[in-house]
């Protein structure tokens, strides 16, 4: 056993912990979880704990169904709300194959299988989330066929003894004692819309903080009689949740990114990584913005980026550079827009960060940036100065998937393959729908 294990197994025994649970996530990155007995947490680090794969989304098949989750000591942590006695903590977990082999179908195992290559290039990834997302008055719809929101406030609104800002003082308070650490947190554009921007970190560790942020956003909610949701675009007529992320790619010590005295003091790396992201995100899109509702977000105005182009102080554009400040060599970044609050995390940085590697290893060029509002153009400008638009639904982004090497590659067949079919079982639901909107426009006329 390794230090970081016997760490755990001390801890649990002196903080009287009673319940240890088990994380892992799903293909469309739904948390899973398994509680075990502290006498049981010695044999899951050495052997995995037993579950059936096949009755997790896009995890395997009956026929090879036998799974291991083994818990991952560095995520150790106690979950406060569940009380001061008898404590609950987790860990999440790496998923094996019953011989001991990381699983290919693991989401976990894909970041980190992309984070090696990053590694391999002589780069660590950092990442810094702004997560935005709505609070409602509950789950259930209004008279008017609509989510109730909280509150009817907008941008950095103060909202005096207003329910959104308890619940953002209550909500950083318990991630920072889950470890992790909040840098921003405000009132968005929409009413009842918060963000809430996590402190940068490598990105498995911000993948998994995202998994938890999403459990303590919804605990809490709970516990303030509210209900809070993730989903890309809840109200027709405001505007959506995105969950924009900051990536840096650091040498050692240094910001690779970085090149004082160049545009933007932009590093040809960095460009090459703008360039590779912009050329494939139609391909990626189907995972960082992957269910049907994610479209009607990118799609629906509300400062959502739907072509392909980047900038420098352009809320229109897809990647953005945000605005340098002197002597702030190490915080040069940039910044991905397209990307939504209820993405798989593990699955869209892989695809971000090997899209962007698959730029530097190509030797990409970088378009010209475009400093004007992308919407505003016409679509015959936009064509000649090459910004494309992203996938219009997620029918299109899955064409789009289903021709990409790169994501193939990234994902691993397994993923792949599995992600692709539960997004076409989704369009096909999706296309039979007879909605609200069609009655409303159709009937009585025709
Ligand atoms: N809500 C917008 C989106 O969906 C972002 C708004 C902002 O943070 N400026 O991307
Ligand atoms: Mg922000
Ligand atoms: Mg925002
Ligand atoms: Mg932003």
């Amino acid at each position: 056993m390794d230090r970081q294990q016997e760490f755990v197994l001390r801890t649990i025994e002196e903080r009287d912990v009673r319940f240890v649970r088990l994380w892992f996530t799903d293909v469309v990155g739904s948390l899973k979880s398994v509680a075990l007995a502290p006498a049981e947490v010695e044999g899951a680090f050495e052997e995995g704990l037993g579950f059936d794969g096949s009755s997790i989304e896009g995890l395997a098949r009956v026929f090879e169904s036998d799974m291991l989750a083994q818990p991952d000591p560095s995520t150790f942590q106690i979950l406060p709300w569940r009380g001061e006695k008898e404590q609950t903590s987790r860990m999440f977990c790496d998923i094996l194959t019953p011989d001991g082999q990381p699983s290919s179908a693991d989401p976990r195992g894909v970041l980190k299988r992309t984070l090696a290559k990053a590694a391999d290039m002589g780069f660590t990834c950092y990442t810094h989330p702004e997560i935005e997302f709505y609070l409602l008055k509950s789950d259930e719809l209004g008279a008017d066929g609509q989510p109730v929101p909280v509150d009817q406030a907008g941008y950095f609104d103060h909202v005096p003894g207003g329910v959104a800002q308890d619940f953002r003082r209550t909500a950083v308070a318990m991630l920072e004692s889950v470890g992790i650490s909040v840098e921003f947190s405000h009132h968005e554009a929409g009413p009842g819309q918060n963000e809430i921007d996590l402190r940068y970190a490598d990105a498995l560790q911000t993948a998994d903080n995202i998994m938890t942020f999403r459990t303590v956003i919804k605990e809490v909610a709970l516990t303030q009689d509210s209900y809070a949701t993730f989903m890309p675009k809840p109200f027709s007529d405001h505007p959506g949740s995105g969950m924009h992320t900051h990536f840096s790619l650091f040498e050692g010590d240094t910001n690779a990114f970085f090149e004082a005295g160049a545009e933007f003091q932009l590093s040809k790396t960095a460009r090459q990584f703008i360039a590779g992201i912009l050329r494939h995100a139609p391909e990626f899109t189907a995972v960082t913005n992957q269910f049907v509702n994610s479209y009607k977000r990118l799609w629906g105005g509300g400062e959502a980026p739907s072509y392909l182009s980047w900038g420098h102080n352009n809320r229109s554009a897809l990647v953005r550079v945000p605005l340098y400040k002197p002597n702030k060599g190490q915080s040069a970044r940039i910044e991905y827009r397209g990307i939504d609050s209820a993405t798989n995390p593990y699955l869209a940085y892989s695809v971000l960060l090997g899209a962007g590697l698959k730029g530097i290893e190509e030797g990409y060029e970088l378009p010209p940036g475009a400093e004007d509002d992308v919407w505003s153009l016409t679509a015959a400008e936009r064509r000649a100065m090459g910004h494309d638009p992203l996938p219009a639904s997620l029918h299109d982004a899955v064409r789009a998937m289903e021709d990409s090497e790169l994501v193939a590659e990234i994902l691993g067949e397994q993923v792949y393959e599995n992600f692709l079919r539960n997004k076409r079982a989704e369009w096909h639901d999706y296309r039979i729908q007879v909605t609200p909107y069609e009655l409303r426009r159709n009937l009585g006329i025709l």
